[in-house]
């Protein structure tokens, strides 16, 4: 599999205590950095199509976690700046509100409307959830409400498919693995899956201390770490 990135919030901060913020000045950088290597940034539908098809050679996964409105107002009109795709995942209970979940700096997540509007744009809207909880702590009858409701609601809202899912926390045993493939989802990022699958995508943290150098050295690391398995 290609590299995937995964990125939070992209914004001006003075304090980020969870790491979760790239700085609009740095993520231009690092977007320019890829391009300059022959990289194109694509959401996850696309990179893994092109996978599938032998094609993926020179694409790069970008991935956005929890649908800040920064997503909508810095990072995509930067993305399409340099022609890439990227995938948002989207909290589908928390709308046009804040992040609850956290208790870091509140920031604002996109509404229905600014979703809309990235979708349109041809960013890959996905889902993250109805509540961003920790889904191995849920019983059946809510992990199966997180994960078929919240598409829904975004399979409406956007008026499209909804076929990637992306676990809160980066939390997910093989119960939620196979729960999410139940649910119809046809593939899922994780962070460092134990066993990677088509539904535990391991995922490559990027933030605002990643520069050309820590940058190159992520992509190696992959580059390294995907030979081995070979
Ligand atoms: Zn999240």
């Amino acid at each position: 599999m290609p590299l995937v990135l995964m990125y939070h919030s992209v914004d001006h901060f003075d304090e980020d205590p969870h790491l979760v913020t790239v700085s609009p000045g740095r993520f231009e950088r690092q977007l320019a950095w890829l391009k300059a290597r022959g990289l194109r940034g694509v959401g996850m539908g696309e990179l893994l199509d092109a996978h599938a098809a032998g094609r993926a050679r020179g694409l790069v996964g970008l991935t956005f976690d929890d649908g800040y409105a920064d997503f909508a107002t810095r990072a995509v009109p930067a993305l399409l700046r340099y022609g890439f795709g990227a995938t948002v995942y989207v909290v589908s209970g928390r709308i046009g509100t804040y992040n609850a979940w956290d208790d870091g700096p509140r920031k604002p997540l996109m509404t229905a409307d600014q979703i809309r509007t990235v979708a349109g744009a041809g960013m890959e809207v996905a889902s993250h959830g109805r509540h961003h909880v920790s889904l191995p702590g849920t019983d059946d009858t809510e992990l199966r409400e997180e994960l078929e409701e919240s598409r829904a609601v975004l399979e409406e809202l956007v008026d499209a498919p909804v076929t990637g899912f992306a676990y809160p926390y980066g939390h997910a045993t093989a119960r939620e693995v196979e729960a999410v493939r139940a649910a119809g989802y046809d593939h899922a990022c994780d962070i460092r899956p134990e066993e990677p699958s088509r539904h535990a995508l391991p995922r490559a943290y990027v933030g605002d201390r990643d520069g050309p150098l820590r940058l190159r050295a992520k992509l190696l690391r992959h580059e390294l770490r995907r030979r081995s398995r070979v």
